[in-house]
């Protein structure tokens, strides 16, 4: 049986090649371990061989486990489409939000992020795409999406984050990732603090990291098929 220990040092050397293959420095790029579905003792058993940054999809499921693991240093990182109501316990207990697609949420998120805590890090989720019916803010409302969640306090903006249309075709794949990446630079003409372009799972981390991807998202290649289905939204 292959470990969860195993598959990180292949993820970890996959993202070391492809920062090689692409001249980037391997520090450029981070692993979010994508946990949706996984139990606490398989989160630990990543913990333990190196991981600390976990992404979740869904708060209920998320929070039972940040109470489970409060023991240990996670770092949690909501990527899971957000309704209003959820969004105080995001607030409280999660260190990144990668799916902020409107600007209802990112207000409410600034209004309730404990003081005691750092500024919550924001992703804005990008349509990149343009896949009716998918979440993600349209390509071009972004700019201005931005510009308005730049001001909101208790919150540090950090960048775009997509999940492009499935396909095994490398240059759509390469399209798309050009394409949020290309949005991230003209953001950055107004906004030059923005550093983090969240982009590329499991299937296709070598193309985002060639892209410029600063955060790739990892399930499958960490801890084997999930068990039940839960597409990406
Ligand atoms: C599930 C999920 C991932 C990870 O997908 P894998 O194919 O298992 O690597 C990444 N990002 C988001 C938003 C997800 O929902």
């Amino acid at each position: 049986m292959i470990s969860i220990a195993n598959n990180l040092t292949q993820v970890r050397t996959a993202i070391a090649n492809a920062c090689q293959g692409a001249h980037r420095p391997a520090d450029k790029v981070q692993l979010l371990a994508v946990s949706k579905t996984r139990n606490s003792a398989q989160l630990l058993e990543l913990y333990r061989a190196g991981q600390t940054h976990f992404g979740e999809n869904y708060l209920q499921e998320a929070l039972d486990k940040i109470a489970a693991l409060s023991q240990y240093p996670l770092i949690w990182h909501f990527i899971g489409p957000i309704q209003s109501n959820k969004t105080r316990a995001i607030a409280e207990n999660f260190s990144w939000v990668h799916s902020v697609d409107r600007l209802k949420i990112a207000r409410r998120l600034a209004e309730q992020r404990p003081a005691h805590l750092p500024p919550l890090n924001i992703c804005i989720q990008v349509n990149i795409s343009v896949e009716a019916n998918k979440a993600g803010c349209c390509i071009e409302q972004t700019a201005d999406l931005i510009s308005q969640i730049a001001e909101l306090p208790n919150l540090k903006l950090r960048g775009l984050m997509a999940i492009p249309k499935a396909t095994k075709e490398p240059l759509e794949q390469q399209q798309a990732f050009a394409a949020l990446a290309g949005l991230l630079s003209q953001c950055q003409q107004q906004h030059p603090s923005l550093d983090t372009l969240s982009m590329g799972m499991s299937a296709d981390i070598v193309p985002a990291i060639e892209q410029g991807a600063t955060i790739v998202r990892v399930g499958t290649a960490l801890f084997g098929p999930r068990s039940y289905p839960n597409t990406p939204s």
